[in-house]
């Protein structure tokens, strides 16, 4: 929590090369050097010289970014005000979620499920959209979410969960399941249900942050799935993404449905709690 940021550069260090002060850049919650095998490969969350920025504090009106070479991308400009909370999405939850399509081998013409539809779950629809797919499934029982979800791609929406979801997916994908699914939500439930959603062959790209999850060795074995997951390589992604915000290709900042004030941030993890908002931006 808190990781996520964007601003403008006030200072650099004296190792610092491609970027200065004055400069609107985007981050990720790891710091990277972008130079390292594991890097280089793409995998910049487990940086061989990773540091967690959000350990940081991005709640705040400064922060100090470790590595920033590796881990900060500059935006072609400053940008308008109505960029930001797109530019903001692309630090994490849509990072995230564009991670979690790329794992799950999201291609143009497949069928994809999404099984959670906070901002992450939200933002994988837009991806999986972007990368192609030809119906999108988005699992989702609240209905500002559902409207998100259809606004970013969905095809299709399905309210069930557990084995009525899985029959429910199954209807829409020819009987098989989906190629793709993502899962963006961490716990028993929701990684059961997308490895069960997901066809013999295919791929879950599970983003969501676990929580005592235990994968029962034959079910995974008879599943016969690829499973890709992780803390997402969020600096993979970010030129790709700032562009096509820059460019008004995409507008995941549309899930910032609250905005409040630095000092006001009990306030906003109150109303994604209680499920009034889908997520807070916070301003300086
Ligand atoms: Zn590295």
């Amino acid at each position: 929590m808190g990781h996520e940021y964007c601003g403008i550069v006030e200072e650099v260090g004296p190792a610092v090369r491609s970027v200065k002060p004055g400069q609107f850049v985007v981050g990720s919650f790891f710091a990277s050097d972008n130079t390292c095998p594991i890097c280089q490969a793409g995998y910049q969350s487990r940086c061989v010289h990773s540091h967690y920025v959000g350990a940081g504090g991005a709640q705040a009106p400064r922060l100090r970014v470790p590595l920033a070479d590796g881990t900060l991308v500059a935006a072609p400009d400053l940008p308008s005000d109505e960029l930001i909370p797109s530019l903001l999405a692309t630090s994490d939850v849509l990072g995230t979620g564009w991670f979690g399509a790329d794992a799950a081998n999201v291609q143009p013409g497949k069928m994809v499920a999404v099984v959670g539809d906070g901002a992450v779950g939200l933002c994988a629809v837009l991806a999986a959209k972007q990368l192609g797919a030809e119906r999108i499934i988005a699992m989702s029982r609240h209905e500002a979410r559902q409207k998100l979800a259809l606004e970013f791609g969905a095809t299709d929406l399905v309210t069930e969960r557990g084995d009525e979801g899985v029959a429910r997916i199954k209807d829409l994908t020819d009987g098989l399941g989906a190629h793709s699914v993502i899962e963006a939500v961490g716990t028993q439930e929701s990684m059961t249900q997308a490895i069960r959603s997901t066809r013999p062959g295919g791929h879950v790209g599970f983003v969501g942050v676990s929580h005592g999850v235990q994968l029962p060795g034959r079910d995974l074995f008879y599943a016969e799935v690829h499973l890709l997951g992780g803390p997402a390589p969020v600096r993979r992604f970010l030129p790709e993404l700032i562009d096509l915000v820059w460019n008004g290709k995409i507008n995941p900042g549309k899930v910032f449905d609250l905005t409040l004030p630095l000092d006001q941030v009990a306030e906003g993890y109150r109303a994604m709690d209680e499920r009034r908002a889908i997520k807070t931006l916070l301003r300086p």
